[in-house]
């Protein structure tokens, strides 16, 4: 059995804004993003408050978690098997998958939004050196990195 069934990790409850800087319940938060090309620029805020009327396209935090946030995050990268599509043309969405994959983290991934803010400390650069891209995106893994993040500089 994986550490991630033994351990089970509550659902993740809480966000940084990406507008404020405080803390977004699921409750409070929405999602926002550019609708028009490959770069969606997504980003969790609290709703209403500090929106970016820039960013066309709008969701409830509430309707990104869970199994139905997971079905609806997928419908962002491709219309799947049973939509019809027409011949010749693909079912594939035009994303930027870095992008894509930090947002369903950030949803969905223990310890991500908590390690996150850390990645540009070059502290976490020598951390995670050596690493591969699964390791370092594990919820165990990203714990590490944020306690290493959240450790008091020596200087
Ligand atoms: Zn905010």
């Amino acid at each position: 059995m994986s550490k991630a069934v033994e351990e089970n990790y509550p659902a993740i409850d809480s966000w940084r804004c990406d507008t404020c800087g405080k803390q977004v319940s699921v409750q409070e938060g929405y999602v926002i993003w550019n609708s028009n090309g490959p770069d969606r620029d997504f980003r969790i805020i609290h709703k209403s408050r500090c929106d970016d009327k820039d960013l066309s396209s709008s969701m409830a935090l509430s309707d990104l978690v869970g199994a139905d946030g997971i079905a609806t995050l997928l419908s962002f990268l491709t219309v799947g098997s049973l939509a019809y599509v027409p011949d010749g043309l693909s079912g594939d969405k035009e994303i930027n998958l870095t992008d894509f994959a930090d947002l369903f983290r950030r949803l969905h991934v223990p310890n991500y939004e908590r390690a996150r803010r850390h990645f540009g400390d070059p502290r976490i650069r020598d951390f995670v050196g050596g690493w591969n891209e699964r390791a370092m995106y594990m919820p165990e893994e990203l714990a590490d990195i944020a306690a290493v993040g959240e450790a008091k500089r020596d200087d």
